[in-house]
């Protein structure tokens, strides 16, 4: 396979550094090497260059650049504010926690460690469309409610949830309101006070930045207990030298992000449409996982009826096609995803579905390369499993009949 012929089809677990990202976080790295903590030169200079860069992160999500901490990464983001929410509210005896039952590992496991030192935390359900319904929150919140953590889109059917609403009702109940906007900074606009919530976690490689590095959006007057201890770093909400390079990545990352929003957004969303639609129209036993309207532009996930999801995974691979069957860190492994499973879907239909999520450098040739390949890879899994259906048919009629022979 030819190396220039690859499609990129899974934007949702990482994407391509924009060229002037790679150059920004090069140019840093040679020439910003001063620690933003000294008071000389070389570390005033990376510190001017953090706080461009937190204005730039601040102005893709409507914020103010003092509310802006920088962290590793959306998974360390989602910990500090849950952590850190859980923490400083546990003397106020909130011990409760409620996200969904959608939400990235990130979030997921560290409720249940959080679970395992005593907290009650409760798992709000979602509907056939991968949708949480504000009544099920009302049903769950309590006054001993600390924090509800619920994902702004999730990140593998690509569906956006009423977090403004949800987070309307947290607040009359006293609890604060965390979104892990990982999957929508960057896709769609995003504005901190619309959301009306007081933490939002976003990450640079999800926006074409770089990877391991991210930033907790804190609303000024919440407070958080600081999960790495340490220096003054950060207004002493996350102590360690900041990776300057990677946040001035980020920086340049949100600025492209943030100017070229609406116009990307349309088109890499009639991308998604043309390669959904062809799907649908060209592979017969096709179905959209997840709502269609409420959805990030360019996410959509597939089920393919009587097919192994990771098995068209790898055919496709080998045409040199990179999609995925759901987050990344599960896979590898068989485990068949949690979204579709809390979204109802039986066994087979969580374990036959793709993902196909497009970004800037997908092109409508692209698409299209990928229409035309599905219906004979697919046709030929098909048949491969239609065979060994029947040979394990066979093989079990064999030994009946063999058993029937030497007991009689
Ligand atoms: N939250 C969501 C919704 C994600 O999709 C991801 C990444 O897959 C994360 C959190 C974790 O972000 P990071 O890879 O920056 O740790």
């Amino acid at each position: 396979m030819n190396g220039s012929m690859r499609i990129y089809f899974d934007y949702n677990a990482t994407t391509p550094p924009a060229p002037a990202v790679a150059d920004a976080v090069t140019a840093a790295t040679r020439d910003l090497f001063g620690n933003a903590s000294s008071v000389h030169f070389f570390g005033q200079q990376a510190k001017g260059a953090m706080d461009t860069a937190r204005s730039s992160v601040a102005a893709l999500i409507g914020a103010d650049p003092s509310e802006v901490v920088f962290t590793g990464g959306g998974t360390e983001s989602d910990n500090f504010a849950i952590r850190g929410a859980a923490e400083a509210l546990e003397p106020a005896k909130r011990r409760h926690l409620i996200a969904t039952a959608i939400e990235h590992e990130a979030v997921l496991n560290t409720l249940k460690a959080l679970a395992r030192r005593g907290w009650t935390t409760t798992l709000l359900p979602v509907d056939q469309s991968g949708i949480v319904s504000p009544e099920r929150l009302r049903e769950a919140i309590t006054d001993s409610t600390a924090l509800v953590s619920v994902m702004h889109a999730n990140n593998e059917i690509g569906t956006i949830q009423p977090v403004a609403e949800l987070a309307a009702i947290a607040h009359e109940h006293g609890a604060l309101m965390h979104t892990d906007a990982v999957q929508s900074v960057g896709k769609i606009p995003v504005d901190v006070r619309a959301l009306g919530v007081d933490m939002l976690s976003l990450s640079a490689h999800k926006f074409n930045g770089p990877k391991g590095t991210g930033a907790l959006w804190i609303k000024r007057g919440t407070r958080l207990q600081a999960m790495q201890t340490g220096g003054k770093h950060e207004r002493g909400r996350r102590a360690g030298t900041e990776n300057v390079p990677a946040i001035v990545g980020m920086g340049v990352a949100a600025k492209l992000a943030a100017e070229k929003l609406g116009a990307e957004a349309g088109r890499v969303g009639a991308l998604r449409d043309r390669l959904e639609e062809g799907i649908l129209r060209h592979v017969t036993g096709t179905a959209v996982n997840g709502a269609r309207m409420s959805r990030v532009p360019n996410t959509t996930n597939i089920s393919f009826d009587r097919v192994e999801a990771e098995s068209l995974l790898i055919a496709l691979d080998l045409e040199g096609v990179a999609v995925s069957t759901g987050s990344a860190c599960s896979s590898g492994t068989l485990e068949p995803s949690h979204v579709l499973r809390a979204m109802g879907f039986p066994p087979h239909r969580t374990q036959n579905s793709l993902r196909f999520s497009l970004g800037v450098f997908s092109t409508q040739d692209e698409v299209d390369r990928v229409v035309e390949l599905l219906p004979r890879l697919v046709e030929k899994l098909r048949r491969l499993t239609k065979r060994s259906h029947e040979d394990t048919k066979n093989a079990k009629a064999h030994e009946a009949t063999s058993v029937q022979k030497s007991s009689s």
